[in-house]
């Protein structure tokens, strides 16, 4: 059953239902009056017939009593004037006792009922008159009145009812029975016209008839205007369920219906707002992560990465601002790496942001970088941390990678702290933003691991394990970027080739190990002679090379005999047995002894055959380029070096030792 359906039928039944039962009481208690007023009019009726035959009785004995007093001879006369006088319809005087009847005979007086002597049954209209008696003698003067039409017409006048003999056929129940008794001798019915009020039960049906009508018609209305709002917002319901938000609903009237359209418009108003934004967000969130993972998977650029995840941590939570730090474990600090919209309440321009620098423990990143526990909440940061509202921060860890498939994965190591501050709309951040916050510090985590995986890699790549020098991989592209930086600014480069002499002599006598010892100890003592500029490379096996940028022939000279006299004045000692060494070097300097890398490493290579053909621990300056394009063969020049002609200016460097 519809709503509609209930709502008129319970109308009907609230409304038909009083209704009806009131007809129905209305019916009852008017049948009951009308009842009550017939049966007391029957009473004073009956009362009324009752009186009228007495004192038609008593009339009677009156005129019998006057006829029968006075003498016999003036009894007729009497008679006469009695009866033209009304007192009595006919009056007889008959003989006191009566001759004995013969069976079938009538008697004049039959039909005569005697006010004194009642009838005792029923006998219809056979009387038709009642009579009184007065007895004189032997004579009795019966005086009566006809019971006939014009007689009963006054009675029931009198009654105000209709008075008829009660007749054996007469129902018992239609009217009021009189029965005889000494002044009312006749059975009598007195009935009178019923006062039922047959308009009223005419009319009674009709109007609730009419009633039931009108309830009908109101109650469809009244289900219908009840029920078409409920059935529009069912539908705009079930439109806006399927996804078409801009359905809105008409406000028919400001009722509890129109308040409900209204509140339902303004709900999906809202909803679709708040699609709009919600989508928009999505767009803006997943452009955000095509760029992370773009930048993610195109760079091995710290920073850039960093602030691409920074800046995308911030699209997906709403904060106002964020900062990245990281573990610097040397100094046991946190450093800033990259911060977005901290303008204004850290006044640090972003490239100084490295130098803001937390001890480990302190503050909320502090403690967050100390603990690896993830915090957020209001205010209470430390005094060098940036002032905030509310804030999250979690810790970035490194990814545990098991050191052999099936190891379970370790404790990952916290690597810095990704922390945002001042959520829009004021709220702290909740513990959704915690996790979406950590799974982009989860990336942060990957990335800086990747970043100094590669890092490594590159280093090992590029460097000698055994001393840690670069190696000749690196050597290779850091001349030619050397040569092209020195022949971008007019400046001069000078490249040393040292060689260790007789090297093999000491891994034949102190053994192999001995052998990489000393080579680990050289490659220290060069590092340590040198600049933090200069750069120095193991070619292979025991050849090295050094490069002293902005360096000429005379700066060369002087370091080559400065390496050359760290090794020689000072044996290494392995396993506390002293390892006397030497080294020759040859030193040739960009522009002078070549155009190129190839040219200047090719000179000083020359330079170092020229120096081993001296007879080793010493060094040898490279040919100038014109001489070496002429032929003359590298290493002809004396190992006296000569600062006049190699070295325009500087002081003069110590003559080198020749060979032992
Ligand atoms: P010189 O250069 O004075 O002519 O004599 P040398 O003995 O050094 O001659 P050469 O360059 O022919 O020999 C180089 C030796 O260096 C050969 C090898 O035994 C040794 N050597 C090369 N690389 C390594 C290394 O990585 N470790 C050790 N222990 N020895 C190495
Ligand atoms: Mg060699
Ligand atoms: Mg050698």
């Amino acid at each position: 059953m519809t709503l509609r359906g209930r709502l008129t039928t319970a109308f009907l039944v609230v409304v038909l239902g009083p209704v009806l039962l009131g007809s129905i009481f209305v019916a009852v208690t008017v049948a009951t009056v009308s009842r009550d007023r017939t049966a007391e009019r029957l009473d004073h009726a009956a009362t009324t017939v009752r009186t009228g035959l007495a004192a038609t009785c008593r009339q009677l004995q009156a005129a019998a009593d006057a006829v029968a007093v006075v003498p016999p001879d003036a009894r007729w006369d009497v008679v006469g004037q009695l009866i033209a006088r009304g007192l009595a319809t006919d009056i007889r005087i008959v003989a006191t006792t009566p001759p004995p009847r013969p069976p079938g005979a009538t008697d004049e007086l039959d039909g005569w009922q005697d006010c004194a002597t009642p009838a005792t049954e029923v006998a219809g209209q056979s009387s038709n008159a009642v009579a009184a008696r007065a007895v004189t003698g032997d004579l009795t003067v019966v005086a009566a009145q006809a019971t006939d039409h014009d007689f009963m017409t006054r009675l029931a006048a009198a009654a105000g009812a209709e008075v008829t003999f009660t007749s054996p056929e007469q129902p018992a129940d239609e009217g009021r029975r009189l029965t005889p008794q000494p002044g009312q001798p006749l059975f009598l019915t007195v009935t009178v016209p019923s006062h039922q009020p047959a308009f009223l039960y005419a009319v009674l049906p009709a109007v609730v008839l009419a009633v039931a009508l009108a309830a009908v018609l109101v109650a469809r209305r009244l289900a219908h205007s009840t029920t078409r709002p409920l059935g529009e917002l069912a539908w705009a319901a079930d439109r806006v369920a399927d996804g078409e938000l801009d359905t809105r609903v008409p406000i028919p009237h400001p009722d509890e219906l129109g308040r409900l359209a209204a509140t339902f418009n303004r709900m999906t108003r809202e909803l679709q707002a708040y699609v709009q934004a919600l989508t928009a967000s999505r767009d803006q969130l997943r452009g955000h992560l095509a760029i992370l993972g773009e930048t993610l998977s195109s760079t091995h650029d710290l920073h850039r990465i960093l602030q691409v995840i920074l800046r995308t941590a911030l699209a997906a939570t709403g904060a106002r601002a964020g900062l990245v730090l990281l573990i610097d474990h040397s100094s046991g600090q946190l450093v800033a790496q990259c911060g977005l919209g901290l303008a204004g309440r850290w006044d640090v321009p972003e490239a100084e942001l490295p130098q803001q620098r937390l001890p480990l423990g302190e503050g909320v990143l502090g403690g967050v970088a100390a603990t690896g526990e993830p915090r957020r909440g209001r205010g209470e940061l430390a005094s060098s941390e940036p002032p905030c509202r509310t804030y999250v921060a979690v810790p970035i860890c490194a990814p545990g990678v098991p050191e052999e498939p099936g190891d379970p994965a370790p404790f990952p190591e916290t690597l810095g702290v990704l922390a945002l501050y001042d959520r829009v709309g004021g709220d702290t951040f909740d513990d959704s933003d915690l996790s979406t916050l950590r799974t982009f510090a989860g990336q942060a985590g990957v990335a800086v691991h990747n970043v100094r995986m590669h890092e490594e890699a590159q280093r090992l790549s590029l460097t000698d394990p055994l001393t840690g020098l670069w190696n000749y991989r690196y050597l290779r592209e850091s001349l030619r970027r050397e040569v092209e930086r020195a022949s971008r600014f007019g400046r001069m480069l000078a490249v040393l080739v040292l060689d260790l002499d007789h090297f093999k002599d000491v891994n034949d006598t102190y053994g192999h190990a001995a052998g990489d010892a000393v080579l680990g100890e050289f490659a220290r003592r060069i590092r340590v002679g040198l600049r933090e500029v200069d750069v120095a490379f193991r070619q292979g096996g025991e050849e090295f090379v050094v490069l002293l940028p902005e360096t000429d022939a005379y700066g060369g000279a002087i370091v080559a005999e400065r390496l050359g006299a760290a090794v020689r004045e000072r044996p290494v000692i392995v396993d506390g047995i002293p390892v006397p060494i030497s080294v020759s070097i040859g030193v040739a300097v960009y522009p002078e002894h070549g155009e190129n890398s190839p040219q200047v490493l090719g000179a000083a290579d020359r330079a170092l055959y020229a120096a081993k053909n001296a007879g080793r621990d010493t060094y040898r300056l490279a040919e100038p380029a014109d001489v070496t394009k002429s032929g003359v063969s590298p290493g002809d020049q004396d190992g006296d070096f000569d600062p006049t002609t190699a070295v325009p200016s500087g002081p003069r460097p110590p003559q080198h030792r020749r060979g032992r």
